[in-house]
């Protein structure tokens, strides 16, 4: 069994976080013949070699000026080429980068390398002619070999023993792949950063208030309409835009009057219909389904695809896209060079209305938050920090490295208000934080605010 860990090295120099965890996975199937692949500047040889300490015989950097600047589809192009040299049975990709935080190369680049896929993969129950899976939320599946998976943050990647022998590290240029330069690199790549600036978009301003007045807030908070992030409509319009599935309308509204609802089907019949129908820009949801979708479309077609866009604007000619990057602490300015433009959209996650976040602060208080969020019928969600210490599990995390939720009403208790946290929950309608320190920035992205312990939910 022939396992390929496709790895990037992040802005601090370590493996990204996702990554490490394909990486341990391989390393824990029993007799898998292990290699990591990373496509970057030379210097990435060490950081490459370093890795081999943990298991893998060899590594393989793809290295040459012409891939410098790639976007998501450049980069899928380029692993595919390696891919096809090495010809694996499984390939193990991270769930996204922190770096473009996209989630888009693992499906782009089942569709290059012609693998099956399977996406937000949390534990591998099975391996034989096909590989079966848990995914986040999109079930139990199969696919045949060979295959490609996404992996969640699941495991820990391993130290390396004192006995552990380097392996070796080639360096593979464009010619080495049989790489056409016009793919790659920035010359490849469609989509195009015009412009970033500091994120603001999650500020809001926050008036205390006491705990008595908490229902009566949430009761107001839910009887409101929910706020909309896109609100601002383009005066100029995009003419034929396409939206799979409704979920994106409200997005798609703001930038167009003449849009085709698109049918949540199969990528291909999808494909299909934008090559033929020639559409100015076709809109996806956010949710697991529709990112993979998307991703392996516009694979499919040779398209630029922008991930979680909170704002679109048009200048009639073209989709003007933001989205927050580096973790949210800023938002780039986006537009697509090939014609449909795709986007996935930051769109509602189904579920309940009101979603109770129990941060570090609240972990020696998790009945009372339980018991809270029982009597007002909330979901629970929480923190990074509180399921890296085993408080609640990884399924509920929201933010960077979790999920994306925008509930009517999110109460966060005991959440400092951390950007990573933050950029997974600032779409919520109306925001209450509970919090006994006054200057936790937490306050910064709430509505309201009520400083004080887990008690006052009592
Ligand atoms: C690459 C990367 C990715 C990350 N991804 C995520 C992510 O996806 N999601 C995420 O959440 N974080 C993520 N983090 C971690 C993030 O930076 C923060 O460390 C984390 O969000 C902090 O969690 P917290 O607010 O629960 O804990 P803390 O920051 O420790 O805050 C706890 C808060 O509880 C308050 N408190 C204390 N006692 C009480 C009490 N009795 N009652 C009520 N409140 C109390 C304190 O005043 C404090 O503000 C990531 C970090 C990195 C580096």
């Amino acid at each position: 069994m022939k396992i390929l860990v496709c790895i990037r090295q992040g802005l601090d120099g370590e493996i990204n976080p996702f990554d490490a965890c394909a990486y341990e996975a391989a390393l824990q199937i029993k007799g898998a013949e292990v290699t990591v692949m990373s496509m970057g500047p030379q210097n990435a040889k060490d950081f490459l070699l370093r890795l081999t300490r943990l298991g893998a015989k060899k590594a393989i950097l793809l290295s040459d000026k012409a891939f410098a600047g790639a976007d998501t589809i450049a980069t899928a192009y380029t692993l595919s080429l390696a891919v096809k040299k090495l010809s694996p049975d499984l390939i193990f990709c991270g769930r996204q980068t922190l770096v473009g935080d996209t989630a888009q190369t693992g499906p782009m680049l089942s569709v290059y390398a012609e693998t099956s896929l399977i996406t937000n993969v949390m534990s591998i129950d099975e391996i034989g002619e096909s590989i079966t899976c848990t995914t986040r939320d999109m079930g139990i599946q199969t696919a045949k070999l060979p295959a490609l998976i996404t992996v969640e943050r699941i495991n820990t990647l391993r130290l390396p023993s004192i006995m552990s022998k380097l392996g070796e590290v080639e360096v593979w240029s464009a010619e080495d792949i049989g790489a056409d330069i016009e793919k790659c690199g920035l010359k490849g790549s469609p989509t195009r950063v015009l412009k970033t600036y500091e994120n603001y978009s999650g500020k809001r301003k926050c008036k205390l208030i006491t705990a008595e007045e908490l229902d009566g807030v949430i009761n107001e908070a839910l009887k409101k309409n929910r706020e909309k992030v896109s609100v601002a409509k383009s005066d100029i319009k995009l003419n034929r835009v396409f939206i799979v599935g409704d979920e994106p309308y409200s997005f798609a509204e703001t930038v167009s009057d003449d849009i085709t609802v698109l049918e949540k089907t199969d990528a291909e019949t999808i494909a299909e219909t934008i090559k033929a129908q020639k559409p100015n820009a076709v809109l996806w949801a956010s949710d697991a389904w529709s990112k993979e979708t998307a991703a392996k479309v516009a694979a499919m077609v040779d398209l630029g695809l922008c991930a979680d866009c909170t704002t679109l604007e048009t200048d009639g000619e073209q989709l003007i896209m933001y989205r927050p990057a580096l973790s949210g602490s800023i938002i780039a300015k986006i537009v697509s060079l090939t014609k449909p433009a795709m986007a996935t959209v930051r769109t509602a996650k189904s579920g309940g209305d009101i979603v109770v976040a129990a941060g570090w602060g609240a972990k020696d208080s998790l009945d009372t938050v339980k018991a809270f969020a029982q009597r007002i019928g909330a979901d629970i969600a929480t923190t990074r920090k509180a399921v890296d210490n085993n408080i609640l599990p990884y399924s509920m995390q929201v933010g960077l490295t979790g999920k994306t939720v925008s509930p009517p009403v999110y109460i966060a208790v005991g959440i400092s208000g951390a950007v990573h946290h933050i950029v997974g929950m600032q779409q919520a309608g109306t925001v209450i934080a509970v919090n006994p320190d006054k200057d936790a920035p937490i306050f910064d992205y709430a509505d309201y605010g009520i400083i004080g312990n887990c008690d006052i939910l009592k």
